[in-house]
């Protein structure tokens, strides 16, 4: 059996539910979702869900950014296996907060067998929008402009993705989103860290567009058991966007210790990095969806136990990530 071929089982095997686990039912129909809520609306957004859901869908801030602007974390289940989503650390990033508010509407509104057995199950909290002020300049950094950060853009702010090195307490860390998102680590302590980013637009060795890339933690010092872990969460999700029309490569990301993908793998926790594709316009629902479909899988294979059984040299068989389409963009790195 090829590779390629050995990856393109898994789906099959993810989607068989574990014993007694109830099946999940149907989702509905593709309705269109909006890719870019503002600010205003992302909020109303979440107390809807809240309210709705009777409780089932818990919604505080985990602080303010530079600006004021709340930083919502939205919270799912109340279950052992603790699971923690990060959305939009860069605010010009935007389809993982979409799919985070359909992941919470699938498992929060309604009261099927199957949404009540995930939710006994797992914990799943997501910081949705970590960087409500780069969003609002639709730009990658803070909003940090008297700022000379050591990564960032002197005038705009910090890389927050590079403010999460374990090494730096939350309250002498000058990128204030990445400290709340520090702060809400610690008290969470998740199993599961999965940060949802966007990169540029690239093909696979075969020419083909690549939907997404997906990486586990690199850094030398991250403990075996989290790479295992890592490693098994990044084939579930690929397979679930793969299952999803998506066309997954691995991302060549670095070693460096600041990049939440190292960082909560430092800590011990299984740590993925999920990069969608900018793709043109007509694509955005369907990689909305691959998002949310790869949310759900990871909730559903830490709730069944299916994903601590799957190989994790599997993730090592995820095609590389090919030659960029068109200009490659100067700044889409994790
Ligand atoms: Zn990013």
């Amino acid at each position: 059996m090829s590779a390629l071929s050995a990856f393109l089982v898994l789906p099959a095997l993810l989607a068989a539910p574990a014993q007694a686990a109830p099946a999940p039912e149907q989702q509905g129909g593709h309705r269109w979702v909006d890719p870019r809520p503002s600010t205003a609306k992302l909020a109303f957004e979440l107390h809807k869900l809240r309210l709705f859901s009777r409780g089932a869908v818990q919604v505080s801030p985990i602080g303010r950014s530079n600006e004021g602007r709340p930083v919502w974390s939205a919270r799912v289940g109340h279950g052992p296996l603790r699971i923690l989503y990060l959305t939009q650390q860069h605010g010009n990033e935007p389809l993982g907060t979409p799919a985070a508010l359909e992941f919470l509407r699938e498992t929060g509104l309604g009261n099927s067998p199957y949404q009540r057995w995930l939710r006994s199950r797992v914990t799943v909290d997501i910081v949705v929008r970590a960087n409500p002020d780069g969003h609002e300049r639709n730009w990658r950094y803070n909003y940090a402009p008297e700022a000379d950060p050591e990564f960032g853009e002197p005038g705009k702010g910090y890389d927050i993705n590079r403010y999460h090195n374990p090494e730096l307490a939350p309250e002498d860390n000058p990128a204030t989103e990445a400290g709340l998102i520090q702060r809400h680590y610690a008290g969470f302590q998740p199993d599961i860290v999965v940060d949802y980013h966007m990169q540029g637009r690239y093909r696979d060795d075969a020419g083909r567009e690549l939907t997404g890339s997906v990486k586990w933690p690199t850094h030398p010092e991250v403990a075996e058991r989290a790479v295992t872990l890592s490693k098994q969460v990044t084939v579930v999700a690929a397979a679930a966007m793969n299952a999803a029309g998506g066309n997954i490569s691995q991302y060549p990301g670095g070693n460096y210790q600041g990049i939440a993908r190292n960082a909560y793998g430092l800590r011990g926790s299984g740590s993925v990095l999920v990069e969608l594709s900018a793709m043109p316009a007509e694509h955005e629902q369907a990689q909305i969806r691959r998002a949310t479909h790869a949310m759900l899988a990871v909730a559903r294979g830490t709730a069944n136990g299916s994903l601590r059984k799957i190989d994790p040299e599997a993730a090592e068989r995820i095609p590389p990530r090919g030659e960029p389409i068109g200009a490659a963009r100067t700044a889409d790195s994790a």
